[in-house]
């Protein structure tokens, strides 16, 4: 039986050997990327100027200077034994794509030369119609092409350079993660630099910046592939808990298993070498689930090496003889996986806006850049919960543990009592010399109060940590894009908000920062209601939520209908980093996505009860009766108090077995009917409403078949043998 084979097989394992490249891993970090130390060597220094203006100006870059870079890249990937090279790019389906293409070009004389210029560097038409367009393509045009994004370098992954790039119909919409973020993040830019510009003048450019940790488990690879429901959907749709799950948290930073070891040592060369500053590595809550968490850096890089690393990971773990679940909840029993998105907003100047600084003048700056945030997640929670939701997320969102479907911000007691402070004392109308000193004297404490860095509250899904937020509901297998699209865009329109009332107030004759804390204060009293500092978890928590009026969108139909309702729409066109219908467009494709996730976990889920679950239970029911009849011919038919156990069992058999018959029919019929609508949008909420409450009730009866059947019967792998084997 493949169980058995399977459970044999991970007997057998050994860690695999991994040697460092070199002694210091400074000697071998970023190897393989087309650095900027690397295009001062390789590039004519004209060349060199317009590509450091482009990614520090986002200037155009033009065709002739295209072709000096592609000549360098080509040179410097030459060195590397390189032959093809590539477009790397994001499409909507939430990995990433590419297609190679050869240095190598035949001329005449059957002679050949490696080739690459700048029309390749810069532009490419990967057959664009297999990827998701939600109708833009079909209805607009039919072709798109990848564009050099050269604000994040080339790479090279084997024999291949990969140049990122950005996914783009010929109609001009985006149909890919990192065109929108790089609008985003364009917009925050610009909106944060013009608030700057109050509080110090040699401001000219604001990064976003993303420091994420990705979360994930590890199954061993026999195991893996003895699961139908895992190899198809990521997740353990049957499976009872564990005798021993997380309770005794000794899991959490306990030592790390050698063949784990092994494999996380050879992700992070890997990882290293492509530039990716890896630099955190340990256990998570669950057993088998790790967490990997590299240095921050800008958010469109960030998010670069953040895929790249998945894919890395994805790899390296099948070297292992592991395989690895991004799935944001692949066991039921046991936490679930995320991706914290840690954010903030950094200068030219080189300061971090989120960080207090050492007076009143700069806690000012901070406090500015601290309350338009909470302030646009107040505004904006519906668009922030919409970014995140997606079919895996929503067993994590709302369970019973981190972070709740419900959006709030977490900021701790100090700095909620400054911001009650505020909000009370700033009286109305003018502001005395005293009101200003006291409240200069005020500020001037936050630097004191953040270093109590004990001050955490692990159940929120928007917390601040000292200097900068973390927003900590992303889904563990999401782009993080989406999120990061979601929060720059909130903020640039908020602190554009912001820039224009202060300015009214200025006009006004009103003096500069008495015109800023007077805004604060209105702000800080209206998004109020956003800020928790309880216990996320709690019902109390639900039930006071709605008291304050804000949303609980617990499933994903529901949570991304925001992404088509008039403000979002409006939000995202005067950023000019959506346009209406690239919204539609993408609503179209989550909702999709979101069908197509659950059309295949119920017909996993169907295919294993009917061809594993229940044959294996009529197996058993055979054995049981066999026994019955032979201890009838020894004692005799009349005694039946000595088969009453095998009586009691067999009949509780028959109940669980006709049970998940008539559920995985029911879900059939459901099904059925939910693929005949026509709208997405009702067809989801038919998926989610109709068909997936059959998951759980087939689960539980299989579950308890599970536990009466014979442990030597039992086909599929149970989720102590996945979770425990090391
Ligand atoms: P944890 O959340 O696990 O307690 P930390 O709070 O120490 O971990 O940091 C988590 C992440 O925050 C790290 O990956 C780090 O790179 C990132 N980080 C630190 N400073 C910033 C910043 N200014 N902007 C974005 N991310 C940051
Ligand atoms: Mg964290």
């Amino acid at each position: 039986m493949l169980r058995f084979n399977a459970l044999n097989d991970v007997l057998k394992r050994t860690p695999k050997h991994v040697e460092y490249p070199s002694d210091k891993i400074s000697e071998f970090y970023a190897t393989n990327v087309f650095t900027q130390e690397k295009m001062r060597e390789f590039l004519p220094k004209e060349a060199y100027e317009s590509v450091m203006a482009s990614i520090n100006e986002g200037t155009r870059i033009d065709r002739n200077i295209a072709s000096q870079v592609a000549s360098s890249m080509k040179d410097w990937a030459l060195t590397k034994k390189v032959t093809h090279y590539t477009h790397w790019f994001q499409p909507l389906t939430g990995a990433t794509a590419e297609k190679h293409d050869s240095f190598f070009t035949p001329i005449s004389g059957g002679r050949g030369i490696e080739r690459f210029d700048g029309d390749n560097l810069i532009q490419q038409e990967p057959d664009a119609s297999s990827f998701p367009n939600g109708g833009i393509r079909n209805t607009f045009e039919a072709r798109g092409y990848t564009a050099w994004d050269p604000t994040s370098p080339a790479f090279i992954i084997g024999r291949t350079l990969c140049i990122p790039t950005v996914f783009i119909a010929y109609t001009g919409e985006a149909l890919d993660y990192k065109m929108p973020l790089l609008k985003a993040l364009h917009a925050v830019d610009k909106a944060a630099t013009a608030v700057c510009q109050y509080f110090d003048k040699d401001v000219n450019k604001v990064n976003a910046s993303l420091g994420w940790e990705q979360e994930y488990f590890l199954i061993d690879s026999s195991l893996f592939n003895a699961r139908p429901d895992i190899m198809m959907a990521g997740r353990a749709l049957v499976g009872h808990n564990p005798a021993k799950g997380q309770q005794l948290d000794d899991h959490y930073f306990g030592s790390i298993s050698e063949r784990v070891v092994a494999f996380m040592k050879e992700f992070e060369i890997e990882s290293l070498k492509l530039g990716i500053p890896v630099t955190t590595r340990h256990n998570e809550v669950a057993p088998n689930q790790f967490e990997c968490a590299p240095m921050f850096e800008e958010t469109n890089l960030a998010n670069d090496h953040n895929l790249l690393l998945m894919d890395i990971m994805e790899k390296i773990a099948r070297k292992h003889d592991f395989r690895i679940l991004f799935h944001e909840k692949p066991f039921k029993s046991v936490n679930g996986s995320g991706k914290h998105n840690n954010w903030s907003l950094s200068t030219n100047t080189g300061v971090n806006l989120l960080s207090p600084g050492k007076n009143p003048k700069t806690n000012l700056r901070f406090l500015t850049f601290f309350v338009n945030t909470i302030k646009a997640i107040y505004d904006n929670a519906d668009i922030l919960r919409a970014s995140i939701a997606t079919a895996g997320n929503d067993h994590r969102l709302g369970a019973n543990e981190a972070p709740p479907a419900i959006m709030s911000v977490f900021i701790g007691s100090q700095l909620t009592q400054m911001l009650d402070n505020i909000e009370k004392n700033v009286k109305a109308g003018k502001m005395t010399p005293e009101d200003k000193t006291e409240l200069k004297l005020s500020i001037g404490k936050i630097p004191q109060i953040l270093l109590d860095n004990t001050d955490r509250n692990r159940t929120s899904p928007f917390a601040f940590t000292g200097n900068k937020f973390e927003f900590r509901a992303v889904g563990s297998s999401a782009n993080c894009a989406s999120a990061m699209i979601a929060l720059n865009a909130i903020i640039a329109k908020q602190l554009n908000e912001f820039k224009k009332s202060v300015d009214i107030a200025i006009n006004k004759g009103v003096k500069k920062d008495e015109a800023i804390i007077k805004e604060l204060q209105r702000l800080i009293k209206e998004s109020k209601a956003i800020r928790f500092e309880g216990n996320g978890y709690g019902d109390e928590w639900v039930k006071e939520a709605e008291r304050r009026g804000l949303s609980n969108l617990k499933d994903t139909p529901r949570a991304i209908k925001t992404m088509v309702d008039k403000n979002t729409k409006k939000l995202f066109a005067e950023l000019e980093v959506f346009t209406e219908k690239e919204l539609e467009a993408r609503y179209e494709i989550e909702l999709e996505n979101y069908i197509l996730k659950l059309q295949i976990e119920s017909r996993v889920l169907g295919d294993i009860a009917r061809n594993h679950i229940l044959p294996t239970a009529f197996k058993y029911q055979n054995v049981l009766l066999q026994n019955i009849k032979g201890m009838d011919d020894v004692f005799g038919k009349e005694n039946k108090e000595m088969t009453s156990t095998q009586r009691d069992v067999l009949k509780q058999l028959s109940l669980h077995v006709n049970t998940i018959k008539q559920k995985t029919d029911e879900m059939l019929e459901e099904r059925k009917l939910a693929n005949k609508i026509e709208s997405p949008e009702k067809k989801a909420l038919a998926y989610c409403d109709k068909v997936k409450p059959y998951f759980d009730e087939i689960k539980y009866h299989s579950d308890k078949l599970e536990l009466m059947i014979d442990d030597t019967m039992w086909p599929l792998p149970k989720l102590r043998e996945m979770l425990f084997t090391k």
